[in-house]
């Protein structure tokens, strides 16, 4: 279904972002990967798909190196035609003890980036008349934790920011929207997972087992596969019309 079209997935090096890269190169789009972590092993995975692979290791919490990023995946393979901002990070403490440092970096890395690489993406899709922006929100786009204040802000900036884009290019043949996962197990959230482990003296399946408790009335956690399959979703021709949507995919956490 995406054959000969160029997705590039930020934060792709592990968690949901891989997911999300190995569900488009399954419809055969090439794939521009971006994140800090192991990048050989995803190359060479998304590579035996088929499909063309690339990388760019850019800092999502730096404007120029957006922009270098951009002009790579748009010369990878010929366009740039679907945009997944999903890059983010976690940090959790109560606002009067909240780093500053940490604070600027989240808003950075998990709001501010998409706003960079969408505006400079969006001229050329709006040239082919043709585009997806895909933005990796967080039911935190739609409620509140406590101690999450920088998280919870970037998100809820990001499910907003996805209505603009929608709205802005409402007559256009590119959309924008927004997927809002609960509790995903990935590197991100492990580590909360550990700290309740040790916080509270128990195994790592007590710790999972009270996490998904105070939150996900399904007790499961939502698979990047799942994720991957609304994005799918989002690029096919069904998708055409939803525009500006907060997709959750939650387990019943926002149902609440
Ligand atoms: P993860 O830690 O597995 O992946 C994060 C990715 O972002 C990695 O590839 C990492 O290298 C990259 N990254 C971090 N800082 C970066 C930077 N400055 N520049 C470029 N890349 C950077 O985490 P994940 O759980 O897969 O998270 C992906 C997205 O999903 C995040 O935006 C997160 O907020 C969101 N999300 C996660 C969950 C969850 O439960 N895991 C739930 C809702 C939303």
């Amino acid at each position: 279904m995406l054959k000969g079209k160029t997705a590039l997935v930020t934060g792709s090096t592990s968690g949901i972002g891989l997911g999300v890269a190995r569900a488009l190169a399954a419809q055969g789009a090439n794939i521009v990967l971006n994140g800090f972590g192991d990048v050989d092993g995803p190359k060479a995975e998304i590579a035996a798909m088929g499909v063309q692979v690339s990388y760019h290791g850019a800092d999502m919490s730096k404007p120029a190196e957006i922009e270098a990023m951009i002009e790579h995946a748009t010369k990878a393979f010929g366009s740039l035609d679907i945009l997944v901002n999903n890059a983010g990070i976690q940090h959790v403490a109560r606002v009067e003890n909240f780093p500053v440092e940490r604070w600027d970096a989240i808003i950075a890395i998990n709001m501010s980036s998409v706003f960079h690489a969408t505006r400079l993406a969006l001229p050329a899709m709006l040239a082919r008349n043709w585009g997806r922006i895909i933005n990796v929100a967080s039911v935190h786009g739609l409620v509140a934790s406590a101690e999450k204040s920088a998280y919870v802000t970037a998100k809820h900036g990001v499910v907003g920011l996805t209505k603009v884009i929608a709205l802005e290019n409402a007559t256009s043949g590119v959309t924008c929207n927004a997927i809002c996962p609960g509790w995903v197990l990935t590197p991100l959230v492990q580590k909360q997972v550990d700290a309740k482990a040790a916080a509270l003296n128990v195994s790592n399946e007590e710790a999972i087992r009270r996490l998904l408790g105070e939150k996900e009335p399904s007790m499961q956690f939502t698979t990047p596969e799942e994720l991957g399959a609304l994005a799918v979703f989002f690029c096919s021709p069904a998708g055409n019309n939803v525009r500006g949507v907060a997709w959750n995919m939650d387990g019943g956490w926002t149902a609440q």
